[in-house]
């Protein structure tokens, strides 16, 4: 698993229990799972499948990202699925809060900094893509 940044913890929030697929569960992305409990977290923690288990998410990693991207404050669950792509999947009732300036400019950054061969990409519920360039924000399907 990888190292989460010290001083670093889940702490109150659940937002990939909700944003995140969990395939053992049969339980969709954007989806609530029916384990997790307000305000007590994960009510089979102990049990938890290894789908959750091993999901840590980019703001665990990452020492850049303040407490103001952490997901359950920017709404936003950055994942990096693969060596090419890191989604930021937004909480399907705050479909536009990758657009607040502080996701967006460090989308912005991100993607500079993980270079050309690599994406960062937007997710929005009902299957909206983008993706976000140093520079630019671009609709997937625009070529
Ligand atoms: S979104 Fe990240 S910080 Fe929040 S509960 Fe999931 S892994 Fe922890
Ligand atoms: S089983 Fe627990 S950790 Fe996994 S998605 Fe549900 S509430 Fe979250």
């Amino acid at each position: 698993m990888p190292a989460i940044v010290p001083g670093k913890s889940c702490g109150s929030c659940t937002k990939c229990c909700t944003v995140m697929g969990v395939p053992e569960l049969k339980k969709r992305p954007w989806d609530k799972c029916p384990h997790v409990g307000a305000g007590i977290g994960c009510k089979i923690y102990s049990e938890r499948p290894s789908g959750c288990r091993t999901f840590v998410c980019g703001w665990l990693l990452d020492p850049d990202m303040g407490t103001d991207l952490k997901p359950e404050n920017c709404h936003v669950v950055f994942d990096q699925k693969d060596a090419y792509h890191i989604f930021a999947t937004c909480d399907a009732d705050y479909p536009d809060a990758w657009r607040a300036p502080n996701v967006i400019a460090f989308m912005h950054r991100l993607a500079g900094a993980i270079g050309p061969d690599r994406k960062v990409i937007v997710l929005e519920k009902e299957g909206r893509t983008w993706f976000v360039t140093e520079n630019a924000v671009v609709p997937t399907d625009t070529g």
